[in-house]
């Protein structure tokens, strides 16, 4: 039977995993990532698989889950976090260490082809998987297959303007990215923080917005429906240009659940249809997500 790899190679640890063809993990291990060291990254990744390949006697495909994009064009890692990565043939010196051929994504289009193959999503062909974190991540996966795309960035919604700004918007927030206005600077963890900031002078982190709403602070609550109409209003373009099966919702803030019963309820009044049967589900694998999906960038068959 097929052995798959994945790789999650983080800015701080490298996780690899090994599935078997039904998905079982047959093993898993984690380093702390080289700080700022290209080759020993290499390196490292390169000594995973070789450990992991001789505990189990066996050869595998291997997928490999970045935080940035492969650029089309050159080759080389663009817009990654891991500073070391950027501007590095990072798939062809991997190719070279481990003598195969490699499959590589974003961590977003990982989370979702996760999610997809055997976790939320499981079983439905068209998915949208986005990540609420400390950014805003998006990846589309059709029958099982993660969509990369003609500039590697296919669902990189969290850079769009949100949709129909209104008072509450303004002025747009700028973005890492040189834009304003960007869906990320509100949906993201931070920017639910700053957008609570910038209405009451309170510096909060994302939890104490909830926890409080959820103990009848009315200003931290209206934080919260700002959230959910904007986050309604953002997946509801993804439904008119995709029209997913299933949008699964992974990171810290997926974790809310009062996301999964109010944003389908606004997401409505802006979906060009009279019903919408697109379910809005929270992730099962968590953290590891990044990895199995990795693994699942090779499919069966
Ligand atoms: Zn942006």
């Amino acid at each position: 039977m097929a052995l798959r790899i994945g790789i999650d190679l983080g800015g701080t640890k490298i996780e690899i995993i090994a599935l078997e063809e039904d998905g079982r993990i047959l093993a898993r291990r984690r380093v702390a990532t080289p700080q700022g060291d290209y080759g020993a990254t290499v390196a490292a990744v390169a000594g995973l698989v070789a450990a992991v390949e001789g505990e189990l006697g066996r050869r595998g495909t291997v997928g490999v889950g970045t935080p940035g994009a492969l650029s089309l064009r050159s080759g080389l890692i663009k817009n990654a976090n891991s500073t070391c990565l950027i501007g590095k043939p990072l798939l062809s010196d991997l190719q070279a260490a481990l003598g195969r051929e490699l499959r590589m994504a974003n961590d977003a289009n990982c989370f979702a082809l996760s999610e997809a193959v055997d976790g939320a999503a499981a079983g439905a062909g068209v998915v949208f998987g986005v990540i609420l974190g400390t950014g805003v991540g998006g990846g589309i996966v059709v029958n099982g297959r993660a969509l990369g795309g003609a500039n590697a960035i296919a669902g990189e919604w969290g850079h769009n303007p949100l949709p129909l700004p209104d008072d509450d918007d303004v002025p747009l927030p700028a973005c890492y990215c040189g834009r304003a206005g960007c869906i990320e600077t509100y949906l993201s963890g931070p920017g639910m923080a700053a957008d609570h900031a910038r209405r009451n002078g309170a510096a909060l982190t994302p939890e104490a917005i909830v926890s409080r709403a959820a103990a009848g602070d009315a200003a931290c609550e209206t934080t919260l429906q700002r959230y959910e109409a904007r986050l309604a209003r953002a997946l509801a373009g993804v439904i008119n240009l995709l029209d997913p099966d299933v949008i699964v919702l992974g990171g810290g803030l997926s974790n809310l659940a009062r996301l999964y019963v109010q944003v389908p309820q606004r997401w409505c009044t802006h979906v060009f249809s009279d019903q919408v049967d697109t379910r809005l589900v929270r992730a099962i694998h968590g953290d590891s997500s990044g990895v199995r999906g990795a693994a699942w960038l090779w499919p069966a068959g």
